[in-house]
C-alpha cells in the first residue's frame, strides 16, 4: 500500500458539494482506501483573480495502484464533474492533483510528483499539514517549513 495525498479544489457549481462528492468518489477507487480527509478550506484565486473563491481539501488514499493508474482514476472523476480544460488557472468545477505518492519522485510528461507547485500553495499545505504534520516533500523538505516560508496567502479553514 502506498500513501497518496490528493489535493482537491473547486470554484464553480456549488464548490463545497463538488469537493464533498469528490471525497466520496475517491473512497470508491479500486484497490484503494480513503484513509483520511482534511476539513474544507476557502482560498482566494491565484494567477487569474477575476473569479470566485476556491474551496480546497486534501485526502489521503492508501492504494495498491501505481501512480499513473491513480492519475487516470483522478482524471475520470474530474470528467464526471464536467471539468473543461480552458486556460491556465481558469475557474474549474473540480481539480484533483496528485501531490505526493509515498516518497516517489516522478518526472514524466503527464505526471510530475511531488506536484511541482504544492510547496508554494498555502491552500495545499495547510490541509496537508492537518492530516500529516510531519509530511515530507521529496526534493523540497518538510511541508511545515515550506508553509512557514510562504508570504501571507488568504486561506480560511471552514467550520
Ligand atoms: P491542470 O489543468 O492544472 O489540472 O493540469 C492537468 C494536467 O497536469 C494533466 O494533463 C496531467 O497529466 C498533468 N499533471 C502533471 N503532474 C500532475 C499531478 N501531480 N497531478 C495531476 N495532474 C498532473
Amino acid at each position: 500500500m502506498t500513501p497518496a495525498y490528493i489535493g482537491i479544489g473547486s470554484n464553480l457549481a456549488d464548490p463545497r458539494a463538488q469537493v464533498e462528492r469528490a471525497l466520496d468518489e475517491l473512497g470508491e477507487i479500486a484497490r484503494s482506501r480513503l484513509a483520511a480527509r482534511s476539513a474544507l478550506y476557502a482560498s482566494a484565486p491565484l494567477g487569474y483573480e477575476a473569479q470566485p473563491e476556491f474551496v480546497n481539501a486534501v485526502a489521503r488514499l492508501d492504494t495498491e495502484l501505481e501512480a499513473f493508474e491513480l492519475l487516470s482514476e483522478l482524471q475520470a472523476i474530474e470528467s464526471r464533474h464536467g471539468r473543461r480544460r480552458s486556460f491556465a488557472n481558469a475557474p474549474r468545477t473540480l481539480d484533483l492533483d496528485l501531490l505526493l505518492f509515498g516518497e516517489q519522485r516522478i518526472a514524466a510528461p503527464q505526471l510530475v510528483v511531488p506536484h511541482p507547485r504544492m510547496h508554494e500553495r498555502a491552500f495545499v499545505l495547510l490541509p496537508l499539514l492537518e492530516l500529516a504534520p510531519d509530511a515530507h516533500i521529496p526534493g523540497r523538505g518538510s511541508a511545515a517549513a515550506c508553509a512557514a516560508a510562504l508570504p501571507g496567502q488568504k486561506v480560511e479553514r471552514l467550520g
